[in-house]
């Protein structure tokens, strides 16, 4: 289940985050700009090959006020073995072998994980002789490349997904929703987590991931499979690195990406804080369907309007999301936890929804007889023809006469219309304007 991970330890200023930023390279396609919402770029898709996998940059989680390099890098190789099925270990051909990759080199080896050893700053064809005498980390062969100008990086990669578990052909089984529960520490996931499961009947208590100690929980409901996804990272407490923040929103992240429907737990008792508003963008920016989670509700003083007034505080921090359904519930008193699955129900559903082609058309014709389009010196945008390109989430296709004259809220326009027709709660909708050609 889920995708490999690949993590990058190394010491300072080998080149990891170089690296890192290679191996993303421009996928990280945001397509809908959501203001407030910036991306760490240290935990990230990629794909080699046509082999999807998760990059982890450890370079970039820093552990609090632990200074000393080699405890640093202590931790980081802590989370790459975690973490990680394949760890590629960064050296530089410039300082040559040094304690602390002497160092690093032990604490990787005895994790038994399969080990991929680069030596970057290697910026020239004659520089390649420098890279026997990493041999003597004794973690194998040592792969030459330059993260500044992106040689040998394919080589490496060719190495690195030799050692990936076989695909997993149950991965992609579509009748399964997989959901995750996210949100910053102690907001209540791990209790949700239990809550949710306390009711269902487990089929397999525990499946190990692949390699790695992640973990996926199956069950099922009313005939209805679900994978809970890794769980076990949310369980498994007090590790350092654990309480940083930017682990949480690695966390979060790689959650994200492995799931069809995202429940954002906030906090009740203590109200939207930045980083809940950092993590609710994710889940938006990587077009999952969401449904806003409001746990410790039995904690909140209430009267009447409290739940409204806790709707529109959300609704006004959370614009991007104003699809995605709130539940205000308790996974301590269990009120309303069996609401949950219901809803996710319903939120995957129209994140799979397709409208027929047909319908389609007659709808934004209309659209466009009630509000006409936008128009520049004279020149008005046409819609020749409209379709529905990809579901997860549902993407529409506008063919016009000339994409410059779309305006943003234009496509706002056109997309509210398609929201009053259809029924797609809880998911992000995609809307993108071609030539007609
Ligand atoms: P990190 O601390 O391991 O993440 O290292 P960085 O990626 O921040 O790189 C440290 C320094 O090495 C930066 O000044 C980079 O520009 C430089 N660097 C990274 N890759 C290469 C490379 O392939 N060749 C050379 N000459 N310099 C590099
Ligand atoms: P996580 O870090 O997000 O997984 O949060 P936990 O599930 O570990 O919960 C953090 C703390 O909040 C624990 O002390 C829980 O007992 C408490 N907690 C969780 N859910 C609720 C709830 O619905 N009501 C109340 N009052 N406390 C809760």
């Amino acid at each position: 289940m889920g995708l490999p991970v690949v993590a990058i330890v190394g010491r300072p200023n080998v080149g990891k985050s170089t690296i890192f930023n290679r191996l993303v390279g421009e996928r990280i396609a945001i397509v809908e700009d959501t203001p407030g919402v910036t991306r760490d770029r240290l935990y990230s898709k990629s794909e080699w090959l046509n082999r999807y996998f998760h990059i982890i940059d450890t370079g970039g989680i820093e552990f609090g006020d632990v200074d000393a390099i080699l405890t640093q890098m202590r931790y980081q190789a802590e989370l790459a073995i975690d973490e990680a099925d394949v760890i590629i270990m960064m050296t530089d051909s410039r300082t040559g072998v040094t304690d602390a990759d002497l160092e690093l080199a032990r604490m990787l080896n005895r994790t038994g994980k399969p080990i991929v050893l680069g030596v970057n700053k290697v910026d020239n064809f004659e520089m390649r002789n420098e890279i026997y005498d990493f041999y003597q980390l004794g973690v194998g062969e040592p792969f030459p490349i330059s993260g500044a100008h992106g040689l040998g990086l394919g080589d490496l990669l060719d190495e690195v997904i030799r050692h990936f578990p076989a695909q997993d052909e149950e991965a992609d089984r579509d009748d399964v929703i997989r959901v995750s529960i996210i949100g910053r520490p102690n907001v209540g996931k791990s209790s949700l987590t239990n809550a949710i499961l306390g009711e269902e009947r487990v089929i397999v208590s525990e499946i190990a991931g692949t390699t790695r100690d992640a973990i996926d929980t199956p069950f099922e409901r009313d005939g209805q499979e679900y994978v809970l996804v890794d769980t076990a990272g949310m369980r498994k407490k007090g590790k350092v690195y654990e309480s940083t923040e930017k682990y949480s929103v690695m966390r979060a992240l790689k959650a994200i990406e492995e799931s069809d429907v995202v429940l954002v737990v906030i906090n009740g008792e203590e109200g939207i804080i930045e980083q809940d508003k950092k993590i609710a963008g994710y889940a938006h920016e990587a077009g999952r369907a969401v449904i806003i989670v409001v746990n410790k509700w039995d904690a909140v003083e209430k009267d009447d309007k409290t739940m409204q007034r806790f709707t529109e505080l959300i609704r006004e921090e959370f614009k991007y999301l104003s699809y995605a359904p709130i539940l205000f519930v308790s996974a301590k008193s269990k009120q309303r936890v069996h609401t949950i699955l219901p809803k996710v129900n319903q939120v995957a559903e129209a994140h799979t929804m397709r409208v027929p082609t047909a319908t389609l058309n007659d709808l934004v014709t209309d659209a466009t007889i009630m509000t006409p389009p936008p128009s520049d010196r004279g020149k008005r945008l046409k819609i020749n023809y409209t379709t529905q390109v990809a579901v997860k989430p549902p993407t529409f296709v506008l063919f016009v006469n000339d994409p410059e004259l779309m305006h943003f809220s234009y496509e706002r326009y056109i997309e509210n219309k398609i929201r009053e027709a259809f029924v797609f709660e809880g998911t992000p909708i995609r809307i993108l304007t071609r030539k007609k050609t």
